[in-house]
């Protein structure tokens, strides 16, 4: 279950929303660009005149004033070159700034389910190689691929205008451009795209080869492990050689129709002379013309090659866009604290349940201990209770509003989930916190901190709240980090709260500390505790045993084991350990 890959038309669709919204920038562009362009053909037409009038007969101020309007205009296209070149690598850096957030965006509100279903292995591909593979397109291509067509067209036309006759010789070698830059076009891009992923292959057999090494050598793999080496490298050299293939037919076709036109002009024009259809200058003029065009011959299909890989990476950038919301927010609002799930189902993958209609009904203020052997379903059941995915069939109610008809930034402040993966952002350890509640003020989040038991250390850091913590700053403890997240929960302040064994990972010293910090969080809430040491369901409310997804027990501790069923058997094998 990957993520969808959007089609040629929402591709297509999304590239013209992307530069409609730049219109005037894109149209400012192209008038430099143009302008550029014209003054960049002043040359060969004023080298035209001067054939022309040297050849008739003219006197030595007016071959210098045709040289000095020449001169002008070589500094005019410098400079108009300049400025074209500068918006519109502001453009493309623009409209690449603009692709990034909409990816930030939409990725941060995918819905959990799917990006666990694709893996996120699947979307870091997408967040990483696929912009950076566009970014050269849309920041250089872009204006690039504009410039070579703004030139190419003009040039023609100019052509044109200076004498159609001898400007049909432009055209000998279109037939060999078209025919070959077809041919190359629709055989690159899978071409290239084989060759990435025959690379991104190889380097994955590499680098799994290396980090086990360890386990290769103890189990005698290092033959297979070679031979696997060996087929990846062939392919990747099929590949390779596939694509060198395409290239040997596209750059001598290419460069055989660019240098044939001047030549073609100079041919058909010297005949065109002899017949005095034709001038020595239009002839010069529209050879130069000629030369000049191989520039933007070559730009244009080396960025349309590009462009086409970039839009296999664009496509699967927009799918991300793609992908359905798992739920709709409603504006019913919540009538009270109360949390009830009624008949949930839940699959990960359609047809397997591994929930079966489980209902619940939370007291408000209750603490509710799931307790059950692994693989039984508790956290899947938390998951549900929490939120984070809406049910398979079934409802999860908070003051008889179902939990996915809420906003995501309400559910939050009804339901929260708790569970030991905890991250620790680049930013001041406030920035950390105000994640959760953007508004607080120092003290609220100090406030906050000293709930958790965290206040002491988080003062005496070298800059307090306003220290940088994350990759490359100060270095928190898992405690630590575990205790921000509390501390973003006593923000966000919960009526509900659901631990998914918030505390098992770390030493039971820091455990301890750590629970000292949760009892602060927990106070005057809701508490579900999928419970991994029986002691927390002995001190709870009520036990819920989950087996096989089922609650197969509910109730009082000391009901359930006078009860002398599953949880009975439980406590006791516990106690004797
Ligand atoms: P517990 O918390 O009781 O150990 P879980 O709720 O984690 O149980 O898992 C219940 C069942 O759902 C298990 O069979 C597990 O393999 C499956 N499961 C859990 N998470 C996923 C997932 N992301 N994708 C597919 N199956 C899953």
């Amino acid at each position: 279950m990957k993520l969808p890959v959007a089609e040629g038309a929402a591709v297509r669709a999304r590239t013209v929303r992307l530069f409609s919204r730049h219109r005037r920038t894109l149209v400012v562009v192209a008038v430099l660009h143009t302008v550029a362009a014209v003054a960049g053909l002043a040359g060969p037409w004023l080298l035209g005149l001067l054939v022309d009038d040297v050849t008739q007969g003219t006197t030595s101020s007016s071959v210098n004033t045709l040289v000095a309007i020449g001169a002008v205009a070589v500094v005019a296209q410098a400079v108009l070159r300049r400025y074209a070149q500068r918006s519109s690598m502001v453009f493309g850096e623009t409209v690449f700034a603009e692709l990034r957030e909409e990816l930030v965006d939409t990725v941060t509100s995918l819905p959990l389910s799917t990006v666990e279903r694709a893996g996120t292995g699947d979307l870091v591909a997408r967040t990483t190689n696929d912009v950076d593979r566009i970014q050269h397109a849309v920041r250089f291509g872009v204006p690039q691929l504009l410039v070579s067509v703004v030139t190419i067209v003009l040039t023609v036309v100019a052509s044109l205008f200076v004498d159609p006759l001898v400007a049909l010789a432009l055209f000998v070698g279109v037939p060999l451009l078209v025919v070959a830059a077809r041919w190359y076009l629709e055989r690159a891009a899978p071409g290239y795209q084989r060759e990435a992923a025959a690379y991104a292959t190889l380097n994955g057999t590499i680098t799994e080869s290396v980090e086990g090494a360890r386990t290769v050598d103890a189990l005698a793999l290092s033959g297979k492990r070679r031979a696997r080496v060996h087929a990846d490298l062939r392919e990747a050299f099929a590949a390779e050689r596939y694509t060198l293939g395409l290239r040997t037919v596209l750059f001598p076709g290419i460069d055989v129709s660019v240098a044939i036109a001047p030549i073609a002009v100079v041919v058909w024009g010297a005949w065109l002379i002899s017949q005095g259809h034709a001038t020595l200058g239009a002839v010069t003029t529209i050879a130069m013309y000629g030369f000049q065009l191989a520039g933007p011959v070559w730009n244009l299909i080396f960025w349309l090659d590009e462009i086409q890989v970039a839009l296999a990476s664009f496509a699967r950038i927009v799918g991300v866009s793609l992908v359905h919301a798992d739920r709709s927010a409603k504006d019913a609002a919540p009538t009270d604290e109360h949390v009830v799930a009624d008949q949930v189902e839940y699959a990960y993958r359609a047809g397997r349940p591994v929930l079966h209609g489980v209902s619940l009904d939370l007291d408000p203020g209750e603490r509710l201990a799931v307790v059950g052997p692994s693989g039984a379903g508790k956290s899947t059941l938390g998951r549900m209770l929490a939120g984070i995915h809406p049910p398979t069939a079934g409802t999860v109610t908070v003051g008889g509003v179902p939990l996915v008809d809420l906003p995501l930034s309400d559910l939050r402040r009804h339901v929260a989930l708790v569970t030991q993966e905890h991250h620790v952002f680049v930013g001041s350890v406030a920035e950390n916190l105000r994640l959760a509640k953007v508004e607080a003020d120092d003290a609220e989040l100090l406030g906050a901190l000293e709930a958790v038991d965290a206040r002491n250390w988080v003062e005496a850091l070298p800059r307090g709240l306003e220290t940088e913590v994350g990759s490359g700053g100060y270095v928190l403890t898992p405690a630590q980090a575990q205790q921000v997240a509390l501390a973003r929960l006593v923000l966000l302040d919960p009526h509900t709260l659901v631990l998914d064994e918030a505390t098992s990972l770390l030493d039971p010293r820091a455990a301890r500390h750590l629970e000292r910090s949760l009892n602060g969080v927990l106070e005057g809430r809701t508490v579900v505790a999928i419970a991994h040491r029986l002691h927390t369901a002995h001190d709870a409310d009520r036990v819920a045993v989950v087996d096989e997804g089922r609650i197969s027990e509910i109730g009082p501790h000391d009901e359930l084991v006078a009860a002398n069923g599953d949880y009975a058997r439980l406590w006791h094998s516990w106690q004797q350990e």
